[in-house]
């Protein structure tokens, strides 16, 4: 089954990367919501957060400090930032690839839509 953050992953589709390490990559969305938006992403493919056990939450934790990190390098670490896990549909999931998205550069709104 294809996967197209598997190939993102691959690099058989490009993306404009900000960080790769061994366990995960960030790259730009390519409908960006604010003027930063980038996507954590694992290198393993799990399709949705209900699909990570007890072993996976290291990784889970690795990508919640990536995403903190790129936010502290842009500079959004006082003026604040969103991290996001969409999880099914319902909640506006439309890539079943495990993502954090990393929201900063506007101010946000809470309830979210
Ligand atoms: P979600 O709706 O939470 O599954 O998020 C998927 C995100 O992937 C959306 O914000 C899309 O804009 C983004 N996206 C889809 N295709 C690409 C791509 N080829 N490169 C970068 N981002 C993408
Ligand atoms: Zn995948």
């Amino acid at each position: 089954m294809s996967c197209l953050f598997c190939d993102i992953v691959a690099g058989k589709i490009p993306a404009k990367l900000v960080h790769e390490d061994d366990r995960c990559i960030a790259f730009d969305d390519i409908n960006p919501q604010a003027p930063t938006h980038v996507l954590v992403v694992p290198r393993q493919h799990l399709a949705t957060l209900n699909d990570v056990s007890e072993a996976h939450q290291p990784l889970v934790g690795h990508l919640i400090g990536t995403a903190r990190q790129i936010a502290a390098q842009r500079g959004h670490q006082e003026s604040g930032y969103r991290l996001v896990f969409n999880c099914q549909e319902g909640a506006g999931q439309s890539v079943f690839h495990l993502h954090l998205h990393l929201l900063a550069g506007r101010s946000f709104r809470w309830p979210p839509g």
